[in-house]
């Protein structure tokens, strides 16, 4: 296993403090108020590297979504173990913030959804505001939380035909897009901003402040072909900000706004609080999505994970199943998938912090 990555959230936070530590950074942790799966303590940790007082900043973010920390924590690491490219952000006289474990509680439950089973990236909405209800996910609900772990046949064969009714890309819409009215199913929204949304928030305001350039690089797994790190416009439907986004990053910067990206259009993602937070900054937007296993897969293990939590009179053998299957989903843990993830993570930072220099 390359070095940086981590067996569970308490090495992945201790070797992420160390690192900082090691580059004579003070981290800022923030501590979560539950503790974590071995009663360890859970925090937002976060460093600031290059000059404070720069008008730009890039904010990189990981573990949004709890389990897939195992990925952007090693990015991270990385970041401050490499040399070449620190040299870089501190002559471009960048700010640079990296928010470790955003969603720390699933980070070291190996869930994707935070302790009150909200999916962070649906949850920064304008909760005032009424929302359109997502019928389609109501329709699939008891479909992919059944009775039954594993799923029977007959569970099996309808949830087959319904995608097959609906098509695939209705039907990754309906369950992923995001929906407020079943607080135990999947991709569920919240119904008011969690603990890693005001957090979170506070950090980007702070660290924001002031700045007329943000960029923010969110490390994502579990879309797209195994090893390769879709780079997923994450800012609003707005053709100035994708143009510059691909200017910075590529003409392969996919969006969900025209179909083109492996994520189904999503609200309420947290990068786009930098807008709210900093709100006379101009700012770049990227999710940086690294596939994992196939889309039936990830869905399959992420419906065992929601229906884990309703049944927690699973017995001990069906439940570390199921958390090695979520783990397994959002993780390959092989070296080739590591160095594929640290290599396009590599160059997508430096991209930033290279646009960001420029102007
Ligand atoms: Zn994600």
């Amino acid at each position: 296993m390359v070095e940086v990555f981590s067996q569970d959230y308490a090495q992945a936070r201790q070797g992420f403090l160390a690192a900082a530590a090691g580059r004579g950074l003070i981290a800022e942790s923030v501590l979560h108020p539950l503790k974590g799966a071995r009663d360890e303590d859970l925090a937002m940790d976060s460093v600031l590297l290059g000059s404070a007082s720069s008008e730009s900043l890039l904010i990189v973010t990981s573990g949004t979504h709890g389990v897939e920390g195992f990925c952007g924590s090693g990015c991270q690491r990385a970041l401050l173990g490499d040399e070449e490219l620190l040299k870089r952000i501190d002559a471009s006289k960048l700010a640079v913030l990296l928010v470790h474990a955003v969603n720390p509680w699933g980070f070291s439950h190996l869930r994707r959804a935070n302790e009150d089973n909200i999916d962070l990236n649906r949850n920064f909405l304008e909760f005032a505001q009424a929302r359109p209800r997502n019928g389609g996910y109501e329709e699939l609900h008891a479909l992919l939380l059944p009775q039954q772990w594993p799923p029977a046949d007959a569970n099996r064969a309808a949830l087959y035909a319904a995608r097959e009714r609906m098509g695939h890309r209705e039907f990754q819409t309906a369950v992923s897009s995001g929906q407020d009215s079943r607080p135990d199913g999947l991709f569920f929204s919240g119904t008011v901003p969690s603990w890693s949304n005001r957090t979170l928030r506070a950090h980007v305001k702070r660290h924001g402040a002031g700045k007329r350039r943000i960029g923010w690089i969110d490390i994502h797994t579990g879309l797209g072909p195994n090893g390769h790190g879709e780079k997923i416009y994450a800012g609003r439907n707005d053709a100035a900000d994708l143009a510059r986004t691909r200017a910075w990053y590529g003409a392969d910067v996919m969006s969900y706004y025209d179909g083109g990206s492996a994520s189904a259009e999503v609200k309420g993602s947290a990068a786009l609080c930098a807008h709210e937070e900093c709100p006379d900054a101009e700012v770049t937007l990227m999710g940086l999505e690294y596939g994992t296993v196939p889309f039936e897969a990830v869905l399959h293990a992420l419906r065992g994970a929601h229906w884990l939590e309703i049944h927690p009179e699973a017995p001990a053998a069906l439940r570390a199943s199921i958390d090695r299957a979520i783990r397994d989903a959002f993780y390959t843990e092989t070296e080739l998938w590591q160095g594929m993830v640290l290599g396009q993570a590599r160059v997508a930072i430096l991209q930033a912090v290279t646009a960001l220099a420029r102007v």
